[in-house]
Order: structure tokens, then C-alpha cells, then sequence
């Protein structure tokens, strides 16, 4: 199933952007409190736990990229009905939108797609000649990921039915993720990384003995898959795995892995 939402379907009696949370400091005493816990227990027991705890207020995030069928592929072994928050930025590589719908369908997935009802949300493109033929670039990165990502999460995550999501966030992808804790609090929702811990060698164990379909652009070599334009997203160098990423820009993470706005 693969239901599409605008963002402007969620409810706009969430908290606005900047901000403070009711009860935001007891919340992250729960989410200490839950990260000591998960510590002790395998990926497996942290999904389940996360589940047995929030229910189906609970949701889990994916991008449909290169390692996203860790997540999915355990909801579907592990029989967690939750819903699945995909966002489309218009921007994805086709690529990416087969990916979603081959894994939607074949592990009956409730997909949710949400994108941006900004009218100015493609306000950054730009086509250029390139050495192969035209490009897409984007003039603004932050700005086009704050509309098309940053806001959208936000809006999704206010839903009234949504106390809790889940990620497939690792540790090892980035500097930036290297203290990636296993529960922490993220615009006012519990946040789970049940593989938080999990080096790439292990992740790619894991896809290969489970035979987990590859998105397709796996083996063009890309490690990590985000929009399409050569602004956001080239094949890798130097064997870092993001370094494809927003290559040649300072940027290094989209926003919607930071509690903060944009
Ligand atoms: S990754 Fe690129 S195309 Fe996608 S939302 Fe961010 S700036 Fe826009």
C-alpha cells in the first residue's frame, strides 16, 4: 500500500518551527532512560520494545536509499505493522520511486508519501550544460532541503497520532552520526536507532544472507543515495561513503537528523 499525503494534511496544531515542547525535559529523561536500556539489547529487542511500547503511534522514516531495507526488511521478519513515512521531494532519481514501490509491494509495506505543497518548492533548480548533457543543480541546498525535507518532517511528526518514530540512522555513515545514541527526543517525539551500532560490514551481512533486494543504483557504485541532482547526490570518492553527498559543499546532513530547524 502506498498511500500519498501532502504536508499540509498533517495537522497544523503541531508545535511551530524554533518552538519549545511541553514537557520536553521529561520526555528526554524517557529517552535516556530507554537509550540505557536498548544498549543491552540486539536490534531485534529494540524494534520489538519500540513497538510494544508506542504502538501504532509509532512510525518509522526511510528514504528509500541505499541501506533503507535494514529497517523495512526487519518490520516485515519481524511482523511491526507500523506505518512508513517516505518523503518525496521531487527530486528523487526514478530509480529511487521503483526501489520504493518493488519493497512496498513485496513486503506489503504501509507506505505513506508525504512532500511539500510549497509552490515554491522547485524555486532552487536549475538545468546547466553538462559534460554528459543537461544537469540539475540547486542553487540553495539548505534552503530546497528545508522545504522539501526539514518542513516536511516537521509537519508529519506533529500528526496528534504520532508520539514516536524510528530510523535506520547508523554511527559509522558520517562524523556527524558518530554519537548517534539509540533514543533520543527529535522535535518533541522519541526518536529509536536500533542500529545505531551497526558497522556498514554488518548491515551488508545482514542484506546479503536475508537476499534483501539492492536499489538499483547500488551497483553503479553509489553508497549513498539522496536526491538526483549532481548538486546532492554523485557516486562516491575515496572509498568514503558520503562523500558523493552535497560533494564539493560544506553541507553535510539534510536537517532531518538534527533537532533544530533549519
Ligand atoms: S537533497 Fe538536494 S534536491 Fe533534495 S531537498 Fe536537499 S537540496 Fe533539494
Amino acid at each position: 500500500m502506498n498511500e500519498a499525503i501532502h504536508s499540509s494534511d498533517a495537522a497544523d496544531s503541531g508545535s511551530p518551527a524554533g518552538a519549545t515542547y511541553p514537557d520536553l525535559e521529561a520526555l528526554r529523561a524517557r529517552a535516556a532512560s530507554l537509550n540505557v536500556e536498548f544498549a543491552a539489547l540486539d536490534a531485534d529487542a529494540r524494534i520489538q520494545r519500540a513497538f510494544e511500547l508506542f504502538g501504532d503511534a509509532l512510525i518509522a522514516t526511510t528514504s528509500f536509499g541505499r541501506d533503507a531495507a535494514l529497517l523495512l526488511h526487519h518490520l516485515q521478519r519481524l511482523n511491526i505493522p507500523v506505518r512508513v513515512f517516505f518523503m518525496d521531494t521531487g527530486f528523487h532519481f526514478p530509480e529511487t520511486l521503483a526501489y520504493r514501490d518493488t519493497l512496498t509491494k513485496q513486503w506489503k509495506l504501509r507506505v505513506q508519501t508525504v512532500e511539500s505543497d510549497n509552490l515554491g518548492r522547485r524555486q532552487y533548480e536549475v538545468i546547466e550544460n553538462g559534460k554528459n548533457g543537461p544537469e540539475t543543480h540547486i542553487t540553495n541546498i539548505d534552503a530546497c532541503c528545508g522545504i522539501n525535507k526539514v518542513e516536511v518532517q516537521r509537519k508529519f511528526l506533529a500528526l496528534p497520532d504520532v508520539s514516536a518514530f524510528m530510523s535506520g540512522l547508523r554511527r559509522d555513515q558520517a562524523d556527524t552520526r558518530k554519537e548517534t545514541p539509540f533514543v533520543m527526543v527529535q522535535r518533541g517525539k522519541i526518536k529509536f536507532m536500533p542500529f545505531a551500532d551497526w558497522p556498514s560490514e554488518q548491515v551488508d551481512l545482514y542484506l546479503r544472507l536475508w537476499e534483501v533486494p539492492e536499489h538499483p543504483l547500488a551497483a553503479q557504485g553509489y553508497t549513498s543515495i539522496g536526491c538526483s541532482p549532481v548538486t546532492c547526490t554523485r557516486p562516491p570518492v575515496d572509498g568514503d561513503a558520503r562523500s558523493g553527498r552535497w560533494a564539493n559543499e560544506a553541507k553535510t546532513e539534510c536537517g532531518i537528523h538534527l533537532d533544530k530547524e533549519i
